[in-house]
């Protein structure tokens, strides 16, 4: 196979009606939502940062979900749609039939509303994963790098990795209560970065520690998710400094000051 082969799988879009199993409270800003039901058979998710669109209920309190059509989700005509927003599977267990979300609890907006007030016995829509994009498992090092909405895709990045596997994690946070423990058989260097009050776009310390981050001899994958200005300037960043393109990916998982819905 040739050197640093990534693969894109693309998935049948399923939606899925899934229930609250337990909600439990991980950190002052992260709230795990685990969920299940007859309907999450089948589910498959390949990559680390895989997402789905998870649907919440509209202002009238209803789950009006969405249909696959020729032209894309197609929703019903005669309800306000169910607002949805990309969420990550932090971790599946196919056997136990339970899919564990994450939600950090930002304030404003349907999902961080929702997850605030989740409990068991709720229900939610989630479509997807509708493709992965497995990175290639031959880089000398992983540098994955990303704020609180990347916790859930690093943590599981890192459970996933096999021993022998060299990486350096920077994570930003709120504070540092909402430092979680990671699990890995890698050989991994995290290093935690809080803003303790400052807003997250003005925030300059994964740009910074991303920079200041030593060169090795051999090649390194950088992943970066954040807010989506600050995920652009990182990847400009590694493009000056000559980087190439394949050994980067960098992706917004939110825009300050505007609502994700699409
Ligand atoms: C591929 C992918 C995977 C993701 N995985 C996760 C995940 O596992 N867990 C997770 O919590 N998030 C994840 N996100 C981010 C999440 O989709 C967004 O934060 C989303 O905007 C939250 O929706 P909302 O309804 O709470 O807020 P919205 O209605 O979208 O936004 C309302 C307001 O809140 C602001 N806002 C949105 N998110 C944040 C934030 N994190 N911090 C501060 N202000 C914010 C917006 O700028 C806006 O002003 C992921 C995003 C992507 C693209």
């Amino acid at each position: 196979m040739a050197l640093h082969a990534h693969q894109r799988l693309r998935h049948d879009v399923v939606l899925r009606t899934l229930e609250v199993l337990r909600v439990e409270r991980l950190t002052p800003h992260m709230q795990r939502v685990t969920l299940g039901g007859p309907e999450l058979r089948g589910f498959h998710s390949a990559a680390p940062d895989d997402h789905m669109k998870l649907f919440f209920p509209n202002g009238a309190g209803e789950l009006a979900l969405p249909t696959p059509g020729p032209n894309g989700l197609e929703f019903p005509a005669d309800h306000e749609p169910s607002p949805m927003r990309d969420y990550t599977p932090r971790r599946h267990d196919a056997a136990c039939g339970e899919l564990i979300v994450d939600f950090v609890l930002h304030g404003d907006g349907p999902a961080s509303e929702w997850a605030a007030q989740a409990a068991p016995g709720q229900r939610l829509g989630a479509g997807g994963p509708r493709g992965s994009f497995v990175v290639a498992g031959d880089f000398d090092r992983y540098v994955l790098v990303g704020d609180e909405t990347a916790l859930p895709a690093i943590g599981r990045w890192l459970e996933e990795m096999p021993a022998g596997t060299q990486a350096v994690a920077l994570i930003e946070l709120p504070e540092a209560a909402d430092r979680q423990p990671l699990h890995s058989r890698a050989d991994v260097d995290i290093r935690w970065f809080e803003r303790n009050g400052e807003p997250a776009v003005d925030s300059h310390r994964l740009e910074h520690a991303l920079h200041e981050l030593p060169a090795i001899e051999g090649d390194s994958f950088y992943w970066i998710a954040a807010e989506s200005g600050r995920a652009r300037t990182m990847r400009q960043g590694l493009d000056q400094r000559g980087v190439p393109k394949d050994w980067i990916k960098a992706t917004g998982y939110w825009k300050a000051g505007a609502d994700d819905e699409d």
